[in-house]
């Protein structure tokens, strides 16, 4: 039986006709669930007995758990614990321009890029739609506020999960759904073409975010074995069609390794790399971890390359950093819960 949680508004809407009811019923039911925040049917009130029951017969209403939870001043981390005993995290965080949620996409990933803390775990499996709705829902309840800002960048690549995503991203930018804009959702990928690909056909006002990474074959294919597969040529390529079709800036997340990826020379590089796309480059400082041997670039390195990439009119920010002491940062994600630490 399919979860609510998990089900677009046409979806619902064909659900209706399919039982020879109106369409809008599925609107009434939006507005219980996303807008009134109601997930109770018998707490519907001008719900017929009728249709509470033919939704009962086909839909699970039920959630995913919040097994803990960590706090620091700006960023709370969330462990949930999903319906088959697995386990996935979001991190929270409080900004001055809103709120931003960061969920996860799979339990695991395959991605194997070797600093991040989230790929340790293989892929078990790719969440379902709802379980990626309902980190928002459930952390919503939990703050009792909205979420202004959505980023696709937790545990996982959300193109290998890319049905699943495709109904995540309308649910929760409908306006009879969660109503979140299209500028304040981003999904992050580790440069799946494919994936790319089909995005830019569906999508064409949701953020794109590339962990880039590297300036060169070379130095990627040595931390991230997609490259193999997709080398930097192809990306580049694609992201010129990405950017002509979407006419969208597209953002390049660079993880600052020392003596890894950078050097000034790989500032220059990168420079040249990305000079004829409308592209922002967000510098972020690594967050070393005890399992993984990368080390942390020196902060004048990093203001060196910020320099240098500025110098070549390259936009570019080092990122802010949240959550060190809970560990919820870039990269930091984990299930550990699961034997992993
Ligand atoms: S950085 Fe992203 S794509 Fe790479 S292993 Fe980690 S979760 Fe997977």
């Amino acid at each position: 039986m399919k979860n609510i949680f998990g089900i677009t508004l046409k979806d619902l809407e064909d659900f209706f006709i399919e039982n020879k009811d109106k369409k809008f019923r599925a609107t009434q039911i939006f507005e219980f669930l996303y807008k009134k925040r109601i997930f109770d049917l018998d707490k519907m009130t001008n719900i017929g007995n009728n249709n509470k029951e033919l939704l009962r017969e086909n839909f699970d209403f039920s959630f995913i758990k919040i097994k803990s939870k960590q706090e620091d001043k700006d960023v709370k981390k969330y462990l949930f614990e999903l319906k088959d005993g697995n386990f996935i995290e979001s991190v929270l965080m409080y900004h001055d321009y809103g709120i931003s949620i960061c969920v996860s996409s799979q339990v695991g990933c395959n991605m194997g890029c070797k600093f991040c803390e989230s790929g340790r775990l293989k892929k078990v499996r790719n969440l379902e739609a709802y379980e990626i709705v309902e980190q928002i829902l459930l952390i919503e309840k939990d703050i009792k506020e909205r979420i202004s800002h959505v980023v696709v960048m937790g545990i996982g690549e959300p193109f290998d999960n890319y049905e699943n995503l495709k109904d995540f991203i309308k649910i929760i930018n409908c306006n009879k759904g969660i109503d979140i804009g299209a500028r304040h959702i981003t999904i992050s990928t580790c440069g799946l073409i494919p994936g790319i690909k089909r995005f830019m056909e569906d999508f064409n006002e949701i953020n794109l975010a590339i962990s880039l990474h590297a300036p060169n074959d070379t130095i990627r294919n040595k931390i991230m074995p997609i490259n193999k597969v997709y080398n930097i040529k192809e990306l580049i390529n694609i992201l010129k069609e990405y950017e002509k079709k979407t006419k969208r800036r597209i953002t390049f997340e660079y993880i600052m390794l020392e003596n890894i990826n950078d050097s000034n020379e790989c500032a220059i590089e990168l420079a040249k790399l990305v000079k004829d796309l409308n592209c922002y480059i967000n510098l972020i400082p690594y967050n070393e971890t005890e399992n993984i041997e990368f080390k942390r670039s020196k902060k004048v390195q990093i203001l060196s390359f910020y320099d240098i990439l500025k110098k070549n009119n390259i936009n570019v920010t080092i990122r802010k950093e949240f959550g060190r002491k809970v560990d919820a940062a870039c990269g930091q994600l984990r299930a550990n819960q699961m034997g992993r630490k």
